[in-house]
């Protein structure tokens, strides 16, 4: 076996070290015959990993849980959360072990974290298995949600074990690597809390603060800066989601992040049609989840953190619950005051300075494709176009009957008047915000199948579509095409894959 001098670990996991009692050290099963499928190369040199050490034996033993590299303490991380409203005391990795820590090339520390490792303290009924699949999907939305711009988790590679899992058919199985800023989520502070132990719920909110918010340190009371500094990533994050007509489809206390990234690519989407009820997960039957409740979502997420950290808050109960609820009570502020400006950059206009009626514009264009199912990335898209004195792509985005030609009509005069006289540059700075390219659903189906029958070819010329999402390439057309309408009316996604 090809062996490598060294991996730029970080010498200590700040977690391991800081943290016990969130963590069981445990290692993966071995993979019987591991196959590398996909690595991010650029990632891998970011981390200050040589893309081909990775390549080489040596790295695909380590990146399939065959080979722990030097110096690191794999471990199962424990934490709890609700789950569709439900709360589990007990969840933590039950497939997946948190690696170790990387300090990047721009010197931020990140977390290697391997997800479908094998059965742990935490895998309750489950496998501990992940199958490839699924894995590659996270790849996909994940670089999706990269080249949008929006703050993810990223993996870093995924390998297939060579040994079958088994689900609804028998699937070969694989192990993704994943990185992100951390892995604490507000179930990591509800697992803490849970435990009654105080001085680990304060240890859990120091490493939290030094690692992601330094200036809730700074805050005469860090507990609340603390909250405060979450409330604003997440309101800034499910803003950007919305703008991109993102559904996560899981948005459980367990997956929503202390650090403001997007995780766990399950059974997310991009909705195609404009529908704030647009749900696309098999087991969300009462919509919890759906696109536009994910602000609400957020907000009922962020305060069961807040629950958490009430005893480091204030000795005085009532006191903490005063607080803390003004800083709740500031998210839905905070996620208008990003989504606003998104929204009027998205329409041309200056994000920076709101006119009276600017509102209006924008939830009337949305309530109009809502009523006429219209496409959501291509009609934004195409009003470039409109405002470059084309408006025939936007008009066809609307179903061709004629009451939708009259509120086309009507809309965009009030747009016109309203965007001013430099269209050119109106259109470049809309082009800028407004993606071709998105993960479609039909398209990452499409490279999943393919990979089944063996072949990458679509799954990685996706990736390379989806890299620079802005940029209208020649030849690149069927990438920015909704889908099949009898594709979109049926298609769903699945949990716990
Ligand atoms: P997720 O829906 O991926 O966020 O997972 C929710 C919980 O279920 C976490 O505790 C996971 O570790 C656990 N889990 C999901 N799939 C499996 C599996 N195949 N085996 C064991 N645990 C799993
Ligand atoms: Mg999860």
């Amino acid at each position: 076996m090809t062996t490598v001098a060294s991996w730029p670990f970080a010498p200590e996991s700040t977690f391991v070290d800081q943290l016990d009692g969130l963590y069981v050290p445990w290692n993966a099963d071995a993979a019987p015959d591991p196959t590398l499928i996909f690595l991010n190369a650029p990632l891998a040199e970011e981390l200050g990993f040589d893309a081909a050490d990775l390549r080489s034996d040596a790295g695909v033993a380590m990146l399939s849980g065959n080979a722990v590299p030097d110096g690191t303490t794999p471990v199962a991380q424990a934490y709890a959360g609700h789950q569709f409203g439900g709360y589990s005391p007990r969840l933590g990795d039950g497939r997946a072990l948190l690696l170790g820590e990387v300090v990047d090339a721009h010197g931020r520390r990140r977390d290697l974290h391997m997800k479908g490792s094998g059965r742990t303290p935490f895998s309750r009924g489950g496998d501990g298995k992940a199958a490839v699949g699924p894995m590659l999907r996270e790849v996909i939305i994940g670089e999706a949600m990269y080249g949008l711009g929006i703050p993810t988790t990223r993996a870093l590679a995924v390998v297939a074990t060579g040994e079958p899992v088994a689900r609804d058919e028998i699937l070969p199985g694989a192990i993704l690597t994943r990185v992100a800023a951390s892995h604490l989520r507000v179930g990591t502070f509800q697992f803490a809390a849970a435990t009654g132990d105080r001085g680990l719920l304060q240890r859990l909110l120091d490493h939290a603060i030094a690692r992601h918010h330094p200036e809730a340190a700074e805050a005469a009371n860090p507990a609340l800066g603390l909250l405060d500094a979450v409330v604003g990533v997440q309101a800034s994050l499910i803003a950007q989601w919305m703008l991109v007509g993102f559904v996560h489809g899981v948005m459980n206390t367990d997956n929503t992040t202390i650090s403001g990234e997007t995780i766990d690519y399950g059974p997310c989407a991009f909705i195609d049609a404009y529908d704030p009820d647009a749900v696309f997960s098999s087991i969300d039957h009462g919509g919890r989840y759906a696109y536009g409740n994910q602000p609400a979502i957020m907000m009922w997420n962020l305060a069961r953190l807040a629950e958490t950290l009430l005893p480091l808050i204030d000795e005085d109960s009532e006191a903490a619950v005063a607080a803390a609820t003004e800083v709740l009570n500031s998210f839905p502020e905070r996620l208008a005051a990003v989504h606003e400006p998104g929204m009027r950059a998205k329409l041309g206009l200056d994000p920076a300075a709101e006119e009276p009626g600017d509102a209006e514009l924008a939830a009337d264009l949305l309530a109009l494709m809502h009523r006429h199912r219209v496409d959501h990335t291509s009609a934004f898209r195409a009003l470039s176009d409109a405002a470059r004195g084309q408006d025939g792509r936007f008009r066809q985005s609307f179903a061709a009957d004629s009451e939708a030609a009259l509120d086309i009509d009507a809309w965009l005069s009030r747009w016109v008047a309203r965007i001013g006289d430099d269209r050119t540059a109106v259109a470049a700075a809309m082009d800028a915000v407004n993606p071709v390219y998105i993960a479609r659903n039909h398209l990452v189906e499409e490279a999943l199948a393919a990979v089944y029958q063996n072949d990458l070819g679509p799954f990685e010329q996706l990736l390379e579509v989806l890299a620079a999402p802005y940029a209208e390439r020649a030849g690149l057309e069927r990438y920015a095409e909704p889908a099949p309408s009898e594709f979109g009316e049926t298609f769903q996604t699945f949990c716990g894959t």
